[in-house]
């Protein structure tokens, strides 16, 4: 199969470049020509674990490549994927996305027209407003009346940071459009995965569409739930890793998005909630429990700094504070809506001092966050800090080796600070460097006892936190003895 995907973003080029693997001839199409002369120097220019040499090996193969020119490849195509862009709209807090949609399908809705030779299927793969496909249609139909043409959609459901895996093994592949040459047409272009067993769900395109937003709300509304649920936690004395633990391991609820956090971000769940809302809305529908979702989101992004500066006595003025994880999860460089963002924009406003490091997103997060200091490794970041924020959700290997060996770094750090302004208290720097190496923890512990006043980790997400497991906030001074914990919380009194 011939295939062209407009936009190579995060979405076209893992899309494109996978589709390449598969054995379809495939071209990429962008308007940023940055983006695609970097790509025809081998540059790939997001960083997404594996996609470098998935696109090496296509382009060598001669099954992949790039150009700014849609003409060619969108004539030549069997099956055209529209995977641009679809951004919320920004300033106001309030989505009405019709008219960025409008604008990128009418872009390419035109473009494609005036190019289209034989049958040829569009699809929309950009999350879209349910109507969309019917839209895209209309605009190509008044272009070009006489282009063979069947407009479906195929929303996308990769997720950053596994976008491959996700791509080649997904859960399902929806498909919208109840032409049959469509339908066959896309049914070929996923042949490699049906016939791996991926589910393949055909639906009529208003569905696929919806289908799209419906999963994204209902995954950022479990998310919020365990959020809520981590807040009441940490006011009872309950531990919510447990809790969700022991509500995941119901089939019925399942336990994977039940990690408390700092709030959903990134570059899918807040805009698409928001285009939810507004969907409904324009349909006269109040979706109000996506609408809590996205109220009580805001609230938690914003609450992350307050609870940093108490969490440091409840003053940062003057304080050092340091951040390691910037972009919106592990593994990838996207800063789009990243709870970093009110989280370091807060604790400056609060008159911190922010030093960051990100192991891949520092790049990005420059463009977003310029009033810090950026450190090219942990260890610099977190060594005299005040405190220290470590920001990581499950999955990425890397960074969270990172940033649990940093952590450890970091405790010594502070440690050695307050040795500092406790003159004469025994300074004994050896435990430290062997716990940050992951050794001889208990020896370490045993010794620390012998520094003043012990720094802990504690769960950002608001749960009192023993392990290294989970988010975790490092702040001096935090550690409650379990004596001074019992006698504060009346739960923990009763037997
Ligand atoms: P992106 O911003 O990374 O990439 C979009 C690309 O489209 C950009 O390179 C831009 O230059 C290009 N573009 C815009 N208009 C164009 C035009 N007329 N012709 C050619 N190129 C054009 O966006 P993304 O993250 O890849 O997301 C694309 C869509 O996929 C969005 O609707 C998004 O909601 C959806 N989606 C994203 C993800 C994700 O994890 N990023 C997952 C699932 C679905």
């Amino acid at each position: 199969m011939r295939i062209a995907m407009i936009g190579t973003g995060y979405v076209g080029l893992v899309s494109g470049a996978c589709f390449a693997d598969f054995g379809h001839q495939v071209t990429c199409v962008d308007k940023d020509a940055g983006k695609i002369a970097a790509l025809h120097r081998g540059e790939i220019p997001i960083f997404e674990p594996g996609l470098d040499a998935l696109v090496v090996s296509n382009v060598k193969a001669k099954r992949l490549d790039f150009t700014t020119d849609l003409a060619a490849p969108v004539a030549e195509a069997d099956a055209v994927f529209i995977a641009v862009g679809t951004p919320s709209r920004r300033g106001d807090g309030h989505a009405d996305l019709t008219y960025v949609y409008s604008a990128a399908r009418e872009i390419a809705a035109r473009e494609i027209a005036a190019v289209l030779r034989g049958f040829t299927v569009v699809v929309t793969k950009s999350t879209v407003p349910v109507g969309t496909g019917d839209e895209v249609e209309r605009l190509i139909r008044e272009a070009n009346p006489s282009a063979d043409v069947v407009i479906a959609s195929n929303p996308e459901f990769l997720r950053e940071g596994a976008a491959i895996r996700d791509f080649k093994f997904p859960d399902r592949i929806v498909v919208g459009t109840s032409d049959e040459r469509g339908r066959k047409v896309l049914g070929d272009v996923y042949r490699p995965l049906s016939l791996n067993q991926a589910p393949l769900m055909f639906t009529a395109r208003r569905t696929a569409e919806l289908i799209k937003y419906a999963a994204n709300a209902f995954l950022a509304t479990k998310i919020t739930f365990i959020n809520e649920i981590a807040d009441l936690a940490e006011k009872v004395g309950a531990d919510v890793q447990e809790v969700a633990r022991g509500i995941g391991l119901d089939n019925r609820i399942g336990s994977k998005f039940l990690h408390a956090g700092p709030g959903f971000g990134g570059s899918c769940f807040p805009k698409d909630t928001r285009a939810l809302v507004k969907i409904a809305q324009d349909h006269d529908v109040n979706l109000r429990i996506v609408e809590a979702v996205l109220g009580v989101n805001e609230i938690r992004k914003r609450a992350m700094a307050r609870k940093v500066s108490n969490l440091a006595g409840g003053s940062l003025r003057g304080k050092t504070v340091a951040v390691l994880g910037l972009t919106f999860k592990p593994d990838t460089d996207d800063m789009r809506e990243a709870p970093s963002i009110p989280l370091v924009t807060g604790l400056l406003d609060m008159g911190a001092k922010v030093r960051a490091h990100d192991p891949v997103g520092m790049e990005q997060a420059r463009k977003e966050l310029p009033d810090i200091e950026y450190c090219d490794d942990p260890y610099t970041c977190v060594k005299g800090a005040d405190a220290m924020v470590v920001r990581r959700a499950g999955g990425a290997a890397g960074g969270r080796q990172d940033h649990a060996g940093a952590a450890g770094a970091a405790r010594c750090a502070l440690a050695e600070r307050q040795e500092d302004h406790h003159a004469g208290a025994a300074a004994d720097r050896g435990p430290c460097q062997r716990r940050a190496d992951g050794q001889d923890a208990g020896r370490a512990r045993r010794r620390d006892r012998r520094l003043p006043r012990p720094l802990w980790f504690k769960n950002i997400a608001g749960d009192a936190d023993r392990s290294r497991h989970g988010r975790h906030l490092l702040a001096p001074d935090s550690r409650r003895s379990r004596t001074e914990r019992r006698r504060r919380d009346p739960v923990r009194r009763v037997p």
